[in-house]
């Protein structure tokens, strides 16, 4: 558990090694001529800071399946340690959104269920991160990214991921949050209208998930994603599971992965997840200092 208890007080100090990712992504693409194709680790990682985690804040990475909630967790946690939450699936979204060279193609992709290439999400998320090192950003939670074993490979090659999170929900409650998503057509804002109350039997324990609500305000204008039907979840969940088995092993081997079964919705999950990266504490500080 020592690389568990070493996270335990995050340090706040400013890192570079943003600047060392977003130029090895990018020339990870650039040395392909013919887009981008695995890049051996090692041709990129020589020049690059490599600073020990008690010296940097923290670089994690969030795996769970579409709906799953990681992004609501990735998010909260980013409040709490002071860093960027950079989801691969925002990125994607913003650039649909953007009339950008990207969003023709993405929009095809999407509407299928299938998952956007590596070349894409590099390019998207390499992009990002030259933003944020603009911005004087350090540290990071990874929401959606690495999503293949090529992209993890990657990742490895140019920074030191301290630790991967795999958050986990039984796929018959997974499939009804998903259904049950919606989004505020005027703020953006994510909602869920699912209420879920299971009762336990065999062995598995219940589980219950309020719905979340939007305000008032909002109700009127709730839209469900156009990929949001049955049909493209269930699709979404297989294509994930499939790829993400790999990604799990790689990090699994490493020592760097941290099973997480979601024990219900928000109140349930998240004092046991500060509980088990250790950083109830770290809350009560926070709060104490506010
Ligand atoms: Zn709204």
């Amino acid at each position: 558990m020592a690389a568990l208890t070493r996270l335990s007080k995050p340090a706040c100090s400013a890192f570079s090694s943003i600047n060392g990712i977003r130029r090895c992504l990018a020339s990870a693409i650039a040395l392909e001529p013919n887009g981008p194709s695995y890049v051996p680790p090692f041709a990129l990682s020589s020049n690059l800071p490599r600073k020990d985690p008690k010296d940097r804040n923290v670089q994690w990475v969030f795996l769970g399946c579409p709906g799953v909630g990681k992004g609501t967790y990735a998010s909260r946690l980013c409040n709490l340690l002071g860093i960027p939450h950079i989801a691969t699936g925002d990125l994607v979204r913003e650039e649909l959104a953007s009339s950008g060279p990207l969003s023709q193609q993405l929009s095809e992709i999407v509407n299928k269920g299938k998952l956007v290439s590596d070349e894409i999400i590099i390019r998207l998320l390499s992009k990002r991160l030259e933003a944020g090192e603009a911005k004087g950003e350090s540290g990071f939670i990874l929401d959606g990214f690495p999503r293949t074993i090529k992209q993890a490979e990657i990742l490895e090659g140019v920074t030191d991921i301290d630790l991967v999170v795999n958050l986990k929900l039984r796929e018959d409650i997974l499939l009804e949050k998903c259904l049950g998503r919606r989004i505020c057509s005027q703020c953006g804002g994510n909602f869920n209208v699912a209420s879920i109350n299971v009762k336990g039997e065999n062995g598995k324990p219940g589980m219950s998930m309020a719905p979340l609500l939007p305000p008032p305000h909002c109700m009127s204008k709730l839209i469900t994603r156009s990929d949001d039907t049955e049909v493209v979840v269930k699709e979404r969940l297989r294509i994930y599971n499939e790829k993400s088995q790999p990604v799990e092993d790689f990090y699994r081997s490493r020592g760097k992965l941290l099973e997480f079964d979601l024990p219900g919705g928000i109140p349930e999950s998240w004092p046991k997840l500060l509980q088990v990266l250790s950083l109830d504490d770290y809350e009560e500080k926070q709060s104490a200092a506010a």
